[in-house]
Parts: C-alpha cells; structure tokens; sequence
C-alpha cells in the first residue's frame, strides 16, 4: 500500500488564551463569520456528491484530513486502496491553509473523509479546486458532545468512537470497491478488536490515578475525558482564532490554583510561548498530550490513545515525561 502526503507542514502558531472554572465551565466567545461561512461551503460541498471514472488496473485512491482518520481509514482498507493525508503531522487543523500544489496532489482521490462541524473546511476547499466532489463525515452513529451549543469536533478521541469511524470508512469503501468487500470486512473485524484492546488498555493505564482532573491547552480532549473517566477543568485555548482575553486568563489561573493542577498539557500542534510564562508563575509543570498523532512515539492511531493515556497518568501520579 503506497501512502502519500497531500500538503506541506505549516509552522505552528500562538495561540490564544481562555479559561474554564473548576467544577463550571466558563462560556466560550461566539464563533467568528469567517468560521460560520466556512461551514456553510462544507455543507454546501456535501450535499454534492458524484463518483468521476476511474480505470479499473488503477487503485483506488481516497484520502483522509488528519491522521487519526487517516490511520484508521487505511487500517480499513488494506491492500485494496491508496491512502492520502492531508494534514501534515505536526500542523494545526485549526490554522491549516492548503497550497496550490497541496491541492494538486489531492486529485483523483474518489472521496474525502473528513471530521466536519467546522473543523476541517480547508479540505472542503481544497477538494473543490482538486476536482474531487465527495466529502464524507465519519461521525455517523458517534453521539456528539455539545459546548456552549457548539458540537465538539475532536471525536475520535476515544477508542470507542474510532471503531465507529473505521465502520463508516468500511462501508464507504466497500461502496466504491464491492469486488473488494471481503477483504475490506476481514481487515475491518481485525482493527475493532484491536480498538477493544486498546480501549481495555487505556482503561487499566487510567485507573486509580491520584487526580482525574487535567488542565489542556486547547479544549480537544472531552471525549477522551468523558470516555475514561477525567475532567478537564480549564483549557488555555478553549477557541481557536479567538483573541487572548485578560479575563479568561484570570480566570485560568484561578482554576488551576482552585482544583490543584500541578500539569498543563500542551499539544505538539500548538504554540507553548504564551503558555510557559504563566505555568511558570503558577509553579505548575507543563506536559504533551497529542490530540492528532503521526509523531514519533504515535505512529498510529491506536498508539495515540495509548500515548495520551500514558501521559495523563504520570502527570496524574507526578511523574515528569
Ligand atoms: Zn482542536
């Protein structure tokens, strides 16, 4: 199976700064009309779909916009199709902008897959100049967590929701290779037992911790918490895009002193040059967790999961990474 890169890497960014209370989550800022519009091309895009003819000898060729989709798609797929990624590892979903020659190496892919709800539009746009009509959300039969009546997109981080994702690409790429059902079915039933066993593992690495409550840099991991049994009580960046906010960095600093945070975790994606100063003055110790993976150390998206769990629980017990 061959796997290509469709877009360069793009330096991570400052990001901005907001806060949750503990125990009460403090209200985000309204979403910006660039983000609004965003979503409403997608959903334009999405309502058109076609399949382009495509040579049986060639493989068919579909691609996915972060890694954690990525992985599993091409855990699904076997031999029996070629894989894209779109964002590069180590970039932001959140500040991702593809190039012309990012685009151009998106075309022939028959679908994308794409998380949706905003998060990833930039796929959206980029399918569209590659010629490439058919974008699909892998959310179907994952229940959604709402904040502040906005749908968190970061749903795949739980193993649970993953095997929802890998039985959506499933029967997506049986729908456009049906000669290839079989093997598509053998290699699906394989990664969800695999995704149980990584389910059960972090499970056993989360129990009895010292403390369940974590503190993020971005407001990516309420799945993870509400799938295992942590609560996040402050996020530095709960908005990306949105501007700093002296309040919400009161506020943040607060709730670290009032829950007993020793950790922040700050995310490989992301910018910490904001963040050290104030962890700094708090005397609280900075930790990765990795909402996206394709890193060393995650090569793979059930190694991600095991990787953040492995984090939250030496930072829970004290222990330096
Ligand atoms: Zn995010």
């Amino acid at each position: 199976m061959r796997v290509s890169l469709a877009f360069p890497a793009s330096a991570a960014v400052d990001r901005p700064v907001s806060a949750a209370i503990c125990g009460g989550r403090v209200k985000r800022p309204s979403p910006s009309g660039r983000r609004a519009a965003r979503a409403a091309a997608l959903g334009t895009l999405l309502l058109v779909t076609g399949f382009g003819a495509w040579p049986a000898s060639t493989p068919l060729r579909v691609a996915a916009t972060i890694f954690p989709i990525y992985d599993v798609v091409r855990h699904v797929a076997g031999s029996a199709a070629e894989v894209v990624l779109v964002l590069p590892p180590g970039a932001s979903p959140h500040t991702f902008e593809p190039t012309p020659a990012a685009v151009r190496a998106l075309a022939g892919a028959e679908v994308v897959f794409v998380v949706g709800h905003g998060f990833d539009d930039w796929a959206a746009r980029a399918a569209l100049g590659a010629g490439v009509s058919r974008l699909v959300p892998v959310d179907s039969a994952i229940a959604l967590r709402h904040v502040d009546g906005r749908i968190d997109p970061h749903y795949w981080l739980s193993a649970l929701n993953g095997k929802a994702i890998a039985k959506t690409a499933a029967a997506e790429l049986e729908r456009l290779l049906p000669n290839a059902r079989g093997e598509i079915e053998h290699s699906l039933e394989a990664y969800l037992a695999r995704l149980d066993e990584v389910d059960a593992e972090v499970r056993r690495i989360l129990v009895d911790l010292p403390t369940r409550r974590i503190a993020t840099v971005h407001d990516a991991f309420g799945y993870f918490a509400d799938a295992y049994g942590l609560e996040v009580v402050a996020t530095f960046e709960p908005y990306p895009g949105s501007e700093p906010s002296v309040r919400f960095l009161v506020d943040f600093q607060k709730t670290i002193r009032a829950c007993d945070v020793r950790v922040v975790f700050t995310e490989p994606q992301l910018a910490t040059g904001a963040l050290r100063p104030i962890a700094e003055d708090l005397g609280v110790k900075l930790a990765v967790l990795d909402p996206l993976g394709g890193l060393p150390g995650r090569e793979g998206y059930a190694e991600l999961l095991l990787f953040d769990a492995r984090a939250v629980a030496r930072a829970s017990r004290g222990e330096t990474q």
